[in-house]
């Protein structure tokens, strides 16, 4: 009992340590960035590189091998003595949005280094390599297409992902030729999945849930699934002085009512749904709105309430602009299956928290993350960490360094038990 307490002390004070370097570290890269105003690192810019370049050097600090993949995904490496064994996978994504926040992505790919770090300074025998990945472009900013890096891992890539272009015209072919890849050899960044035992990821929650309930991590159970969506109401532009109430096809009182459909759908369903983004035509003052177009995403973890959710809310609007004598149509502009996260990383990481003296809990993540990418490639689990507000996506992004030592010691002990080792004290 004496020992057993021992031991989780000495990991406590081990992770706080590494957890006020994570934090250190965060604010370092926060450095690379294409702006000196604001964070924002996109895929192949020199931010990327730098960005990289620093990660290379911490990973070798921590007696960890690294290297760059053939898309810009960078690696570390604390190897099994078995040269043959399969690797098991922890990261997340290093690029950003624009005027993005410290942690997001960042926290879990410093995490996975301090992991190696402390396995490999008590040299622990692991049955697998355990390979620390910092994806390239999770967020999909300069490109449009997300979840490039961890796509093309898990043997995803898209050819025509080559000609997409940026706001400046340059293609993503131009752009890694530019970087020093070769974008012939992009889908070599695949990795056999005979090869690879899971994938881990932490990352900040993104929403207010564990600060509710005042834990500091978080097992994600699922990850939601999103259809995205472009609605195109036709009425009749007029006079607003001169056509009667009762011959008017106003196209945004039609539209106000599909979005107030869009809220009920909510209530009657277990889904998250936004209206996001609005346009009326020809919006002037004195003009009866002609056309109108609005976006609609909608999400939930489980596909078939998402699903059924949209079929109401189909015939909700079409009833609501046919009465109005207006024609609604739609265009599916994004559409991604909920995934869900592995049963035996979940059950991995609740027993790591009961070790580590943490509630076990767990939430559905809302948002999209590197680790959907890993669906039907190699078993995905996801960790959650407390951060101020819910806040993601902003300079306000916040956490607290006790939630990172936390968010450490609890995947040491998952990932311990994977392997079946003890604890290093
Ligand atoms: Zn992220």
């Amino acid at each position: 009992m004496l020992v057993a307490r021992k031991n989780k002390e000495v990991i406590k004070t081990q992770s706080l340590d590494a957890a006020v370097r994570i934090m250190h570290r965060c604010d370092t890269l926060a450095q690379a960035s294409l702006s000196s105003e604001h964070i924002e690192r996109t895929y192949l810019s020199n931010a990327h590189a730098q960005a990289n370049k620093i990660i290379e050097g911490w990973i070798s600090e921590a007696q960890m091998q690294s290297w760059q993949d053939a898309v810009g995904n960078v690696w570390g490496r604390y190897a099994s003595e078995d040269v043959e064994a399969p690797a098991l996978i922890i990261g997340s994504h290093l690029d950003s949005v624009v005027n993005a926040g410290r942690y997001d992505g960042i926290l879990g790919v410093l995490l996975g280094i301090e992991l190696g770090s402390f396995l490999a300074k008590h040299r622990v025998k692991l049955p697998f390599h355990l390979d620390v990945v910092g994806f390239c472009d999770e967020e999909g900013v300069r490109f449009g297409a997300t979840l490039l890096g961890s796509k093309a891992l898990a043997g995803k890539w898209q050819p025509a992902w080559m000609d997409l272009t940026d706001e400046n015209g340059v293609s993503l072919s131009e752009a890694m030729t530019e970087f020093g890849l070769d974008p012939s050899k992009a889908i070599d960044a695949k990795r056999d999945p005979e090869t690879i035992r899971g994938f881990l990821e932490v990352h900040i929650e993104q929403g207010p849930l564990l600060e509710k309930r005042g834990l500091p991590v978080g097992v994600v159970t699922d990850i939601a699934g999103a259809r995205r969506f472009e609605f195109i109401i036709e009425g009749k532009a007029g006079h607003s002085g001169t056509v009667p109430m009762f011959l008017r096809n106003d196209a945004l009182l039609g539209a106000s009512f599909c979005i107030q459909a869009v809220e009920e759908a909510t209530k009657r369903f277990d889904v998250l749904a936004t209206v996001g983004q609005i346009s009326c035509e020809p919006g002037a003052v004195n003009v009866i709105p002609g056309n109108v177009n609005f976006s609609l995403d909608l999400r939930s973890a489980k596909d078939g309430v998402r699903d059924r959710a949209l079929s109401w809310l189909m015939n909700k609007m079409r009833f609501e602009c046919q009465r109005r004598g207006l024609n609604i149509d739609y265009i599916e502009i994004h559409s991604a299956d909920a995934v869900a996260c592995d049963s035996e990383w979940q059950r991995l990481l609740e027993s790591a928290m009961r070790d580590s003296g943490v509630e076990v809990n767990s939430l559905a993540s809302g948002a999209g993350h590197d680790a959907m990418a890993m669906s039907g490639y190699t078993p995905m689990g996801m960790l959650f960490v407390r951060c101020a507000e819910g806040i993601s996506h902003h300079p306000a992004e916040s956490i607290m360094v006790e939630d990172v030592s936390v968010a450490l010691e609890v995947i040491t002990r998952a990932i311990c038990d994977k392997a079946k080792v003890e604890v290093p004290r």
